[in-house]
């Protein structure tokens, strides 16, 4: 029997599936104390953890801060990120000296649940609610200039926070070292590995344990009409403009449609509704999800999980670029349409499409019953009492790193070799422009012979 603390940020979709691996492991005898925010409160109790509230840790934040975290700034996330942690500095040293922790099972982006178990030498598991991320598959993610402008600009500031960690005994790289998926650190990720962006990259400190849900019905599509899910999730779900259009797209559809609108949105806003619509600030969505015959989703991973899980395929609609390597995968596997065209028009053909065309229907259903071959919540569970955990596998990303090294030095050293040699025969005023496109190739020609390199590793690892 173990004590397991449980750390997570204040948000719905980090917490949700941990909230069914805590209940697992309670189940099997282990304590588990789960530090979180006010507003998970009853549903962590629930599960039979102990709470224990960290809002008063949370600090205030000026309007602007308020603002670029609204607005998903990954630069305040970690800001924040840091500030939190030294808040709770004392009263984690507190906690772990009496508490004292078998395991720590904390959220990926929850920085004092990963620092303190450092600090503390505490196994640590960590649980990742979107895809994982390495150096590999986080290629998935195209950010867009707005997002790579805040990152770049920020770094003076990220670097700057992060300097504020050390006299507290947190010893931090950089942020990147903080968030990324390694090869070493266990984690607990809440997919297949089927539908696992570059899944094989990953070493056995990886359990792919699929959707972790609470929910034990089975999808049942047989209705009379056809039931029309639509969720923009519950962070960035302010939007009466896009529910509006969702509106007007489905008023005269023979079909039941359901609006998750969140509680931010005053559903008068929409007009009268007719009856076969209905709009709710939070519903059980894994219930009209074992339903629904389409889900009009932002494409947050646990929605998109758990339309899979209860076969249902998707009109994708992402916001953030991880939503839209989520949805990326869904189109992959077929299990869902792009929504190219956002205006009612757009939404009613889309919503056609979807519900004509059975192979949507067919790739969900497939992805249903592999998901619903993973291990789940109690191979989580499992996997957080056994840890830590030895590794024997091959490190692909270690591997990647030392081809990267050997490319880019006889690279380079060519481009010299050649500059020099137009240098000697040409014109050393020509020698610039060699420099000037090699800089430009190495990136794609770099990747390229990594993608080649990772090929023939995974047939090896085979
Ligand atoms: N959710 C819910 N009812 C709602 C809206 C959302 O239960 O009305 C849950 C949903 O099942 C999922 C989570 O909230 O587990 C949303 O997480 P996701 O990663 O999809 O999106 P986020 O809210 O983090 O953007």
């Amino acid at each position: 029997m173990k004590k397991i603390a449980f750390f997570c940020i204040p948000a719905h979709g980090h917490t949700n599936p941990m909230l069914p691996v805590a209940a697992e492991l309670i189940k099997r005898g282990n304590t588990v104390r789960f530090y979180s925010f006010n507003e998970f409160e009853t549903k962590i109790r629930s599960t039979g953890a102990d709470f224990i509230s960290c809002d008063s840790y949370l600090p205030s934040l000026t309007e602007q801060e308020a603002k670029r975290l609204k607005n998903v700034s990954a630069t305040e996330m970690t800001v924040q990120d840091i500030r939190t942690t030294l808040a709770m500095d004392d009263f984690l040293d507190k906690e772990f000296k009496t508490f004292r922790p078998d395991v720590v099972y904390t959220d990926s982006v929850c920085f004092w649940g990963k620092l303190n178990a450092w600090k503390h030498k505490v196994p640590m598991v960590v649980s990742t609610s979107t895809f994982a991320f390495n150096q590999i598959s986080s290629q998935y993610i195209k950010h867009t200039l707005k997002e790579l402008a805040d990152m770049i600009f920020g770094l003076p500031r990220v670097s700057q926070e992060l300097k504020t960690l050390e006299p507290y005994g947190y010893h931090v790289k950089s942020a990147l070292s903080l968030i990324q998926s390694d090869n070493h650190t266990e984690s607990v990720v809440y997919t297949s590995k089927r539908f696992q962006p570059y899944a094989e990259s990953f070493s056995d400190r990886y359990a792919f344990v699929g959707p972790s849900v609470f929910s034990k019905a089975n999808p049942n599509k047989d209705k009379a009409r056809p039931l029309i899910y639509i969720s923009m999730g519950t962070v960035i779900n302010d939007r009466p403009d896009f529910y509006g259009k969702c509106v007007d797209a489905l008023k005269k559809q023979d079909a039941d449609v359901i609006i998750s609108c969140g509680s931010a949105i005053d559903p008068e806003t929409l007009g009268t509704l007719p009856e076969h619509i209905q709009t709710f600030p939070y519903v059980d969505q894994l219930n009209i999800l074992s339903g629904a015959n389409v889900f009009i989703t932002h494409c947050g991973m646990n929605s998109v999980s758990e339309s899979l899980y209860m076969a249902t395929p998707m009109i994708l609609y992402p916001q953030t670029s991880e939503q839209k390597a989520v949805a990326r995968r869904v189109a992959e596997i077929g299990a869902g349409l792009m929504l190219s065209d956002d205006s009612a028009d757009g939404i009613r053909s889309a919503v056609q499409e979807v519900l004509n065309n059975t192979a949507y229907g067919r790739a969900a259903e497939e992805c249903s019953s592999d998901f619903r071959s993973c291990a789940g919540a109690a191979g989580a569970a499992e996997f957080i009492e056994n840890a830590p955990h030895a590794s024997d596998g091959m490190d692909i990303i270690g591997e990647l790193n030392k081809a990267d090294r050997k490319f880019q030095l006889t690279y380079w050293l060519i481009v010299i070799a050649v500059i020099i040699l137009i240098g000697f025969l040409i014109n050393r005023q020509y020698a610039w422009i060699v420099g000037i496109a090699a800089g430009i190739l190495s990136a794609p020609i770099g990747k390229r012979i990594q993608k080649r390199k990772y090929a023939s590793l995974v047939e090896k690892k085979r």
